[in-house]
């Protein structure tokens, strides 16, 4: 059998402890043997990047820009307690900011749904993909503690020098403590790039796309959010929405988590940066492991990364360390290569391939519901005659599965 050619690289970024070992195993026993892996290796391992001075998180980051398509192991965002356990120069900051804000990118978290993993939320049959704007609003604020007595303002000036004042709150009065305040802002370019991420998403996934605020409240700051949509949809993308049978729902925010409640999903569902944050916990959580939810990086221009949503899985890899058999689950990061072996088919018509990594993925959830899972799924799964296999034997079987596809 010949293997399958692939025309245009795709960005490969590596990563560390227990999803770098498994990275490994992902492409010896279920990538290499089928395809002629054509990849730029970028190598963002903490001990690489340090050795680059984080050089090579910006150039895997370009060269996502130059191909379209990357597809990232977890990596490590360091804390004081890794620059003494790596002996750093630095503490890097986190790959994941440093690609997102090259890229101007919206991350997409979607669910792996399988049989006999139930979500907890009993009416969900179908994903709900979070979509979390990551720019602004409370996550760069400035706030105070104010004494009582103290008047709080906020005063914008112009560009011709001219000072617009407001007044947050004057705490005066014989019976004031004091108080807190706080300054966010926003910008119209990150909400526009925003827009069209989840527009184009929507439309490339060809599921509808929710959008809430709580714009009755925020009748300026909240409703720019939904009037910029509003104007973007109208403008490029209503007509490309009604042609691929698709709808641009906008709601109130808790309008919003009602229905998302009441659904069976088969939705994307844009938020807020703080509403994403909270949301994307609760739903991930909601879906079951860690181990079985993705993420996709997408940019204004239509360049893709894909990976996995959880981490390095740091216990595992100090059993692994120690010789000890781990059970660690290795469907994200092999979803993240899915993911992005299809796109990169997509993009350059290879038809093969896009099947390929169907057909891997169609052996992986197969595998799972015949009962062979990980030890995070044999938790959850309500499935007879279960059996947990280690992080290896996990692979193989999918293999066995892939082969007879
Ligand atoms: P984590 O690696 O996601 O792991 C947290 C816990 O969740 C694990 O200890 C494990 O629970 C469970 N888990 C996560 N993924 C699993 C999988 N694939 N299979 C089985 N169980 C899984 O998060 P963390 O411990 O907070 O962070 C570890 C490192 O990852 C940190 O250095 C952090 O900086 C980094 N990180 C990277 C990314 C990224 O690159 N996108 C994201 C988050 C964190 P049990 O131990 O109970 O089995
Ligand atoms: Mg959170």
């Amino acid at each position: 059998m010949s293997k399958i050619k692939m025309t245009t690289p795709l960005v490969e970024m590596d990563g560390d402890e227990m999803t770098r070992v498994i990275w490994q195993k992902i492409k010896e026993i279920l990538l290499l043997p089928y395809i002629e892996l054509n990849t730029e290796y970028y190598d963002l391992g903490l001990e690489k990047r340090d050795e680059t001075d984080d050089q090579i998180t910006i150039d895997s980051a370009e060269a996502t820009k130059k191909y379209g398509v990357a597809v990232k192991c977890a990596t490590i965002t360091p804390n004081a307690q890794r620059v003494e356990e790596y002996k750093l120069k630095e503490m890097w900051k986190s790959p994941n900011g440093t690609i997102r804000a090259i890229l101007d990118g919206t991350v997409f978290r979607a669910p792996i749904i399988v049989k006999g993993i139930e979500p907890l939320v009993s009416a969900w049959k179908k994903p709900i993909i979070i979509a979390r704007h990551a720019y602004g609003d409370m996550y760069k604020n400035v706030e105070d503690k104010v004494a009582a007595g103290e008047k709080a303002e906020l005063v914008v000036t112009g560009t011709d020098g001219a000072e617009r004042r407001f007044l947050v709150h004057d705490f005066a009065g014989d019976d004031d403590k004091g108080g807190i305040i706080q300054g966010v802002h926003n910008t119209r370019k990150s909400i526009e790039s925003f827009a069209r991420c989840c527009f184009n998403y929507a439309l490339d996934l060809k599921m509808d796309l929710w959008f809430a605020t709580k714009d009755t409240i925020s009748k300026k700051y909240h409703h720019t959010f939904k009037d910029i949509f509003e104007e973007i949809y109208e403008a490029e993308y209503d007509a490309k929405f009604k042609a691929a049978g698709l709808e641009y729902f906008y709601t109130l925010i808790d309008d919003a988590v009602a229905r998302v409640m009441r659904s069976d999903g088969g939705y994307i569902w844009a938020c807020m940066n703080y509403d994403g944050d909270v949301m994307s916990d609760m739903v991930a959580t909601a879906f079951g492991s860690l181990g079985m939810m993705t993420s996709v990086l997408v940019s204004p221009t239509g360049a893709y990364e894909y990976e996995a949503a959880h981490g390095t899985v740091t216990r595992h890899y100090y059993k692994h360390l120690k010789g000890e058999e781990t059970s660690t689950n290795s469907v994200a990061t092999l979803f993240a290569w899915t993911g992005a072996l299809n796109k990169r088919g997509e993009l350059d018509g290879n038809a093969e391939l896009c099947k390929f990594a169907q057909n891997l993925e169609k052996a992986t959830i197969e595998t799972i519901e015949s009962g062979v899972m990980t030890g995070d799924l044999v938790m959850l799964s309500t499935l007879p005659g279960k059996k947990k296999v280690n992080t290896e034997e996990f692979l193989i079987e999918i293999g066995e599965r892939l082969k007879k596809l």
